[in-house]
């Protein structure tokens, strides 16, 4: 830079490979988990038949991975930790058609520079191992110790000397879910390796030797039970193979992060995937809600390129488009044939009754037709899934393959109005209920529209609030406390929402490595059964919490809306006049937790002007 007249030469040189790592470092580990899965990869891509992960203080403190894989040659340990070294790949048509994990040899070099690392390694032939440890990029020490074949790392103090990056960590229960959620997914793509997990003194998996095969890996690792009733996904084509497991719709979550997907064994992200998935359950899944699995998906790995992003998280595929219409077709008839609902083409002559052309007044969401005839397990399973059919009620569409419930307008309540008195003195009096979901009131002025669900909803969340703040929820102990399984990803939501569920009322307390007591629930909750409401929950509460909702407010709104009654719904005169008295007494009557409105009023001068008479 020119200075005093004088000017400086500036000189074009290499940046010390130290720092070059320090730097890749920024891209290739973000977070603590980011180190689990470079290092787990690398334990697979070795041929490790066995894999321990142990994590302290979320990753923060230390990171080990053990492995019986083929481990690393004496003398190849300390080009293991040089920027680009790989065993992998030698040219660029390896690239093309990559099927290892690693390739790029960043791994290792980034994790030394931002670390504490001691790395032991023995090769099957060699007559002892071999230890390195590296500290912020700089080799400490090269020496011979005796260790078992395989490879252990030891990752300690991650970031200590990047401390803008060790600043920028979420708290610890952030990285905890992610690092599991990591170890989860790891975990899945490898049902033949056996693999445990333990997180700051907590061991959430161990998945042995009897599970070599995926069914029972995704039962036990998303579900915590063996013996969970999952849909099969097989299918083989030349553009795409896919193998997988997938919930049926009685067993899904009101977020995406259940669903494990993988190309060519690796995890990746895909919102177009996961889009096809969803789109194949179609009104099988209540809106909002998706399954909850795992699928791996083979496509020519010409066709992927993986090599998009350095955590290698992101993919390109060549043929998207096409992939996910296929994939969206895969579900959709697998899940139908699983569940014996007829496709178009053979059920084009059920008959429709009760058609109405005024389909302005449908609402609800779709349920599954159920043919009358229909019998047999597949039949009770959509029965218990969605109450017992209703006879000659609802619509089959031959284009969409969908079937609407019964559309038209209908007022239920055809009896003399009934009135009640609400505070300020205003009479009110109850016309009846609009579809089962809207409820009909007149007061001297003005017609008023109540979104019964809506409505509960916001009473209910107030209550919860405020039980939350003072403790004081009443709850109703179960006659016996049930054990409830819950995946490892779920369970560290509940540790960190446990304390907030007892004060809404939700008692419960941890009972082995994932399983949790449940020994009472709020008692607005009492209609549903309590291991299902305590899932869905958390689930909830995970995904609320995720989008940056506070943890109270999430837990409130969670029960709030699994208590409230719902769209369909048949209310009493008492019961309707009842909730429309409890709304006038909310602090914000007008809208529903998610902000959807609560109630419309129509004044008899907008009725007027609607009317033309102004
Ligand atoms: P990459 O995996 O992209 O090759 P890494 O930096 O992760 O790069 O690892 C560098 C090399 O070190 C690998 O190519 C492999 O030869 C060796 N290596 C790393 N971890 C292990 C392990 N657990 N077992 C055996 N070899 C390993
Ligand atoms: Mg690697």
């Amino acid at each position: 830079m020119a200075n005093n007249g004088s000017i400086e030469k500036r000189w074009i040189r290499p940046l010390p490979e130290r720092l070059i790592n320090k730097i890749a470092a920024g891209e290739v580990i973000e977070r603590p988990a980011a180190v689990l899965k470079e290092l787990v990869e690398n334990s697979l891509d070795a041929g490790a038949s066995r894999v321990d992960i142990v994590i302290e203080k979320s990753g923060i403190k230390s990171i080990s991975i053990i492995d019986d894989g083929c481990g690393i040659e004496a003398d190849q340990i300390e080009i293991a930790f040089s920027r680009h070294a790989t065993s992998k790949i030698r040219n660029f048509d390896d690239l093309e058609a990559l099927l290892s994990f690693g390739f790029r040899g960043e791994a290792l070099p980034s994790i030394g520079s931002v670390s504490k690392t001691r790395m032991v390694s023995r090769t099957a032939d060699a007559e002892s191992g071999r230890e390195i440890i590296i500290e912020g990029g700089v080799i400490q020490s090269v020496k011979p110790v005796a260790s078992p074949i395989g490879t252990r790392v030891e990752v300690e103090d991650l970031f200590y000397n990047t401390p803008a990056r060790r600043k920028f960590l979420k708290t610890e229960s952030t990285e905890a879910r992610h690092l599991t959620r990591t170890a989860t997914a790891m975990a899945l793509s490898v049902p033949d390796v056996r693999f445990s997990y333990t997180i700051n003194g907590r061991r959430l998996f161990l998945l042995g030797k009897d599970t070599d095969n995926l069914r029972l890996r995704v039962a036990e690792l998303l579900f915590g039970k063996e013996n969970t009733p999952l849909l099969e996904l097989q299918h083989s084509a030349d553009r795409l193979k896919v193998l997988g497991y997938l919930s049926y719709p009685d067993n899904c979550r009101r977020n995406r992060n259940g669903i494990y997907l993988y190309i060519n064994k690796r995890y990746i992200f895909s919102p177009t995937m996961i889009h096809a998935i969803t789109a194949g359950y179609a009104e099988l899944l209540p809106s909002g809600n998706f399954p909850v699995g795992a699928l791996f998906l083979e496509i020519d790995p010409k066709q992927v390129d993986v090599n998009v992003h350095p955590t290698k998280a992101e993919v390109r595929l060549s043929e998207e488009k096409e992939i996910h219409d296929l994939l969206y077709h895969i579900v959709k008839r697998s899940l139908r044939s699983a569940m014996g609902i007829p496709s178009a083409s053979n059920s084009a002559r059920i008959e429709i009754v009760s058609y109405d052309n005024s389909a302005d007044g449908a609402v609800g969401r779709l349920k599954p037709f159920i043919p009358r005839e229909s019998s047999g397990a597949a039949s009770d399973l959509l029965e218990k899934l969605y109450g017992a059919p209703k006879q000659g009620i609802g619509m089959f569409d031959t284009d969409t393959d969908k079937i609407s419930e019964e559309t038209g307008v209908k007022i239920d309540s055809l009896q003399e109005p009934a009135e009640a008195s609400i505070p300020g003195n205003r009479i009110i009096r109850y016309l009846g209920q609009l579809s089962r979901l809207y409820l009909l009131f007149i007061d001297e002025e003005s017609l008023l529209i109540v979104d019964q669900h809506a409505a509960h909803e916001r009473i209910l969340y107030e209550d919860n609030l405020r039980a939350i703040e003072s403790g004081g929820a009443i709850s109703q102990n179960l006659l016996f406390p049930i054990n409830i399984d819950l995946s490892a990803e779920r369970f560290a939501i509940y540790e960190e929402a446990s304390e907030i569920l007892k004060s809404a009322g939700i008692i419960s307390e941890p009972f082995g490595a994932t399983t949790v007591m449940l020994s009472a629930v709020s008692a607005s909750l009492t209609r549903k059964s309590p291991e299902k409401i305590f899932d869905e929950i958390l689930g909830d509460v995970e995904n609320l919490h995720r989008g940056g909702e506070d943890l109270k407010k999430a837990v409130a709104q969670s029960i709030a809306c699994r208590a409230a009654i719902m769209a369909g719904d048949r209310l009493t005169e008492d019961e309707a006049l009842g909730l429309f008295k409890r709304l006038e007494r909310v602090n914000n009557r007008h809208c529903c937790p998610h902000g959807r409105p609560t109630i419309l009023k129509l004044s008899k001068g907008e009725l007027d002007k609607k009317f033309g008479r102004k």
